[in-house]
């Protein structure tokens, strides 16, 4: 039985003929399946990590295969995934467009605020899994800061709002259904259901944030009385990139709303796009709260970001490098005469996680990178790594540095520290 059917029977229950034993049987065994049914792509995204690509075909071999998964993000056509998006949105919608704080840069897709200035859509940008920041970042001054570092992305005609979130704890959702109301105003009266579209990368949470946004809201008063229906419209979170295929409606008619969730968009430059075992990829979702690590670093000295990143600090005055990156990548402080050695010995042990089996066959692309710490506005910055996390860096006088990273990885150097 599919999900349609179970839900057709379930509405004609009243009508059919006391006689039908067989649809009866059926209509029972529906009552009794639990509110949580999802299908069986749904099911094995969540349980057995297999994935199938949003062309619908299957890669029959997934599971278990750690090539496989990064050979199915290198695949995925952004291009194609964006321009097939932008397509199905009507013009003057809504675009909540989420941003992981964890990966600022690496959730930013350039097409969507073209799409919003092209379109006039009322934007909202939902800066989500606040959470996984250790505690010391307040919220004014994450809230300035993303104003900065997307201020000259959108148009001066286009209306915006920021929220800081996070799905999981469901904290600043109400204050999205709020703006969202207010939007609804401002719209013509026969904007009956505003569409909504939830956009943004790949594991950027769209789909938790949904979920939150229609379960955990004030507006879900009594979880009993919600519409038959509106029991399905779980979607599926997963850490898993590709989850969602095509656009999902989640009509709310309680909300007032039409939810779209929408394919991610995904980011090949992000170093968690390289990383081929399942297993580690999901020790780089910040799904517990990211650590600050602080180390003292002397000229000659570097650190090794599990075995994904590694920065030399090659000239300057000591400086004061704190990481901020998910809790299972161990950070590893060694002289750089010793780092090729340490590198061939550890990887895979000492210093987790590793983009493939064999941490040798890694290409590393060298960056070098010329600071001057003397510039005041340059006395505390950060380098961002996107998909892995960011080090900010503190201390008086120039700096020479090298950043190891895989071709491809893109890095970011903030001006202003987050
Ligand atoms: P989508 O691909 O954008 O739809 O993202 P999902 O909703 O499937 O979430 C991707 C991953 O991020 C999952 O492992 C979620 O548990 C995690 N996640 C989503 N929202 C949050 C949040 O607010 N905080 C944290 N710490 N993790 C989150």
């Amino acid at each position: 039985l599919n999900l349609e059917t179970l839900m057709e029977l379930d509405e004609r229950k009243d009508h059919l003929e006391i006689n039908d034993k067989r649809k009866m049987k059926e209509i029972e065994k529906l009552q009794q399946t639990p509110t949580n049914l999802i299908c069986q792509r749904c099911y094995d995204l969540k349980h057995q990590s297999k994935l199938i690509n949003y062309k619908g075909t299957v890669p029959s071999n997934y599971a278990g295969s750690p090539v496989l998964l990064a050979d199915f993000v290198q695949n995925m056509d952004r291009k194609e995934i964006v321009a097939r998006l932008t397509k199905q949105m009507y013009a003057k919608s809504i675009i909540i467009k989420v941003i992981d704080i964890t990966n600022f840069e690496g959730s930013q897709i350039q097409e969507i605020y073209d799409e919003v200035n092209k379109k006039k859509h009322r934007l909202i940008l939902v800066v989500n899994k606040i959470d996984a920041l250790p505690s010391g970042f307040t919220i004014d001054r994450l809230h300035k800061w993303v104003k900065d570092q997307v201020h000259d992305k959108i148009s001066e005609h286009i209306k915006y709002n920021i929220c800081l979130a996070s799905a999981k704890a469901a904290t600043g959702i109400n204050k999205v259904m709020s703006i969202m109301e207010t939007i609804k105003k401002e719209f013509s009266p026969d904007a009956y259901l505003p569409k909504v579209y939830v956009v943004g990368c790949t594991n950027s949470g769209k789909s938790s944030f949904i979920n939150a946004l229609i379960y955990k809201s004030n507006k879900y008063k009594d979880p009993n009385k919600i519409h038959y229906k509106q029991k399905y419209n779980i979607l599926t979170e997963s850490p898993m990139p590709g989850t969602t295929l095509e656009l999902i409606s989640a009509d709310d008619v309680r909300l007032g709303f039409k939810f779209f969730d929408t394919p991610g968009i995904p980011n090949l430059q992000q170093a968690s796009a390289f990383v081929e075992d399942y297993q580690d990829l999901i020790t780089l979702l910040p799904n517990k709260q990211l650590i600050s690590y602080p180390v003292n670093l002397k000229q000659g000295y570097t650190v090794f970001l599990g075995a994904l990143a590694r920065v030399d600090l090659l000239s300057g005055e000591d400086k004061q490098f704190t990481f901020f990156v998910p809790p299972h990548v161990t950070i590893h402080r060694t002289p750089i005469l010793r780092a090729e050695e340490v590198y061939n010995k550890q990887a895979g042990y000492l210093l987790r996680p590793t983009y493939n089996a064999n941490p040798q066959d890694t290409e590393f692309q060298r960056h070098e990178l010329a600071l001057n710490c003397n510039d005041y506005k340059l006395a505390n910055f950060d380098i961002s790594i996107e998909g892995l996390g960011w080090f900010s860096v503190q201390g008086k006088g120039f700096c020479n540095m090298m950043l190891h990273l895989p071709q491809g990885v893109a890095y970011h150097i903030r001006q202003d520290s987050l």
